[in-house]
């Protein structure tokens, strides 16, 4: 039914990734140390004599992601025009304002007709996109385009709803805020009733996790 056309066995296009940074993990160590006493601290004292190094460490695992992370699509001539919504792909990322943690929670719908996306792999995708100084909005629009080029197909939509720390722990400081972001494709964005029924499967996916 769907006029998009969907090229079976598609993958990723390996060149869309975004060019990851490559990090300097000792002037990391020394720069963190720098900051330690910047803040009035002593690196030297007992507690403190590893965290630069810790630091660094997390730094390099935070910026690297898995390389396996390309989609894989499966061939499935039965799966013609059922929505495939799959929720819980829970990641952590980091608010490129203020570099502090945030919770992003996602969900990817689309219209299986002839190409149905590896399960296990949305939450390498969502994985690789959140590890980075990133924005919700842009976590969600990447989100959106990978499973879009990976399917062939315009008919996408994802929910993000997302817990910042930048909000939690600082400014106004209100732990349950929650940002909410949605990027709809193809008949998304022109079918009310699917529009509808995809809300309505993420956000009791959403209820039933809480
Ligand atoms: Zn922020």
């Amino acid at each position: 039914m769907s006029t998009n056309g969907v090229r079976p066995s598609a993958t990723a296009h390996p060149g869309r990734a975004a060019p990851q940074p490559t990090v300097d993990t000792p002037r990391v160590t020394g720069l963190v140390r720098e900051l330690l006493i910047a803040l009035g601290e002593d690196p030297h004292r007992e507690g403190l004599l590893d965290t630069p190094a810790r630091v660094a460490a997390w730094w390099c695992s935070f910026l690297s992601p898995d390389p396996s992370a390309m989609a894989t699509c499966f061939t499935e001539t039965h799966a013609s025009d059922q929505l495939v919504v799959v929720g819980g792909l829970n990641v952590w990322s980091l608010c490129e304002h203020h570099m502090l943690p945030m919770k992003l929670d996602a969900h990817v719908g689309y219209l299986a007709d002839g190409t149905v996306l590896g399960l296990s792999k949305f939450g390498r995708i969502a994985q690789r996109y959140a590890g980075r100084l990133q924005m919700q909005e842009r976590f969600t629009r990447q989100l959106a385009d990978e499973v879009t080029t990976a399917i062939g197909s315009e008919d996408v939509a994802v929910t993000v709803h997302g817990v910042h720390l930048c909000m939690s722990m600082r400014g106004v400081r209100m732990e349950m805020a929650r940002t909410s972001t949605v990027q709809a494709g193809g008949r998304f964005k022109t079918d009310p009733l699917l529009s509808q029924q995809f809300l309505t499967l993420s956000t009791a996916e959403l209820r039933g996790a809480a």
